[in-house]
């Protein structure tokens, strides 16, 4: 099996394994109940955990929250701010390729009488900033625009959207799930206020992730969704999962090398080059390395992963494609109904390697041939 589907989950990376082992038999404590060494040892673990998750994106270890995964931060960073009561406005301006995580959370805020903006993109992907400009109001209380797609890895220019949503006052929230620790962040000097993050989709565990809350300049107000014992400064109630949470500190600090830039393209390349009529997603637009979304004219993209039952891709966000639909995040990017269904996602990660690529083209332009001449 080649596997290709890194945007919807990675490999534990050994390292992360290791870090995470001895939480998982002899150093158990409960990170809360620090009166016994047990417990200081878990707490202190944790606390290493969440310096290195801080620095991997310039943040005060005290703004890091610990979350089950990007969509518990996702639903804390929307659904708490917009519950503050400190905070009167009711307007979120968003964009119509979030995950659904954003959008859906959105949906549910639409409930309870926040306005909504969804902005478009372009063909290739790319939200407008005059258009984000002329959709902040005075009554705008929130920006959330995703960092890397999942879909299709185009990367918005968050730098600027920060600095745009600083001058208006208004907060910023970014979920960077596809780009935490792949790609520099820096909170303070992007004017992030909240980000999430996830760390099954960096070779870490599944079930954690992050919310990074902003302290200072501005104190962003954010009501919890789950309450108990007051964990995480009273932001996230419950017993934390400590070997998990090792895992994504330890997986924060591993590097993610240029060679994967590299096999990225040399997979498009061939593909591009190899077969007629094949179109990549989110061509033009500034994209993450790790991935590539090409539509392959003339051919359905479940058929096509039928026929390579070696090779794990994704026919559409692989959250979605339960739904048996063609990709919003597509649609949204004018790409029609056809070109939508013949779109095959690649993504890449730490250990994939050249032969694998290799392989996985020749597998892909012969069930692409195959199934052309069946319809023929
Ligand atoms: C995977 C993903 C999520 C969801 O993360 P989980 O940790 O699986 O909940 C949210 N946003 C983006 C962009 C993602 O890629």
């Amino acid at each position: 099996m080649i596997y290709l589907d890194h945007n919807a989950t990675t490999p534990l990376d050994p390292r992360v394994l290791d870090a995470m082992m001895p939480f998982l038999t002899d150093r158990f404590g409960n990170a809360a109940s620090r009166h016994h060494p047990l417990g200081c040892d878990a707490a202190t673990a944790v606390e290493t955990a969440r310096a290195q998750v801080a620095s991997t994106i310039g943040a005060d270890p005290r703004e890091i929250v610990w979350t089950s995964g990007a969509t518990e931060s996702d639903n804390l960073a929307l659904q708490g701010v917009l519950g503050s009561p400190v905070y009167k406005k009711r307007h979120v301006v968003t964009v119509a390729t979030e995950h659904r995580a954003v959008l859906d959370t959105c949906e549910v805020l639409a409930l309870r009488d926040v306005d909504v903006t969804y902005l478009p993109v372009d063909a290739a992907g790319r939200i407008d900033l005059d258009r984000l400009a002329t959709a902040i109001t005075r009554e705008t209380l929130l920006v959330s625009v995703m960092h890397g797609n999942n879909e299709t890895g185009v990367i918005h220019p968050i730098a600027q959207i920060g600095a745009r949503c600083r001058e208006r006052g208004v907060l910023f929230h970014t979920d960077a799930t596809q780009t935490f620790a792949k790609i520099p962040i820096d909170v303070n000097a992007m004017r992030i206020d909240l980000l999430s993050a996830s760390a099954h989709k960096i070779h870490g565990p599944k079930g954690v992730g992050v919310l990074y809350v902003r302290r200072r300049d501005p104190r962003v107000r954010c009501q919890p969704l789950l309450h108990g014992g007051g964990h995480e400064r009273g932001l996230r109630s419950g017993t934390l999962n400590v070997p998990a949470v090792v895992g994504m500190g330890v997986a924060a600090t591993l590097s993610f090398d240029e060679r994967i830039g590299t096999l990225r393209d040399r997979l498009e390349q061939a593909l591009v080059s190899r077969l007629d009529d094949v179109e990549v997603n989110g061509h033009g637009a500034a994209r993450l390395a790790t991935t590539t979304n090409l539509s392959f004219g003339g051919v359905d993209g479940a058929k096509l992963m039928k026929r390579m039952p070696d090779l794990a891709v994704s026919s559409s966000s692989a959250c979605t494609s339960a739904l048996l639909q063609p990709s919003y995040v597509l649609g949204a990017m004018g790409c029609d109904e056809a070109r939508a269904r013949g779109s095959v996602r690649f993504s890449l990660g730490r250990f994939t390697t050249e032969a694998e690529v290799d392989i996985a083209v020749d597998t892909v332009v012969e069930a692409v041939t195959a199934l052309r001449a069946a319809q023929e």
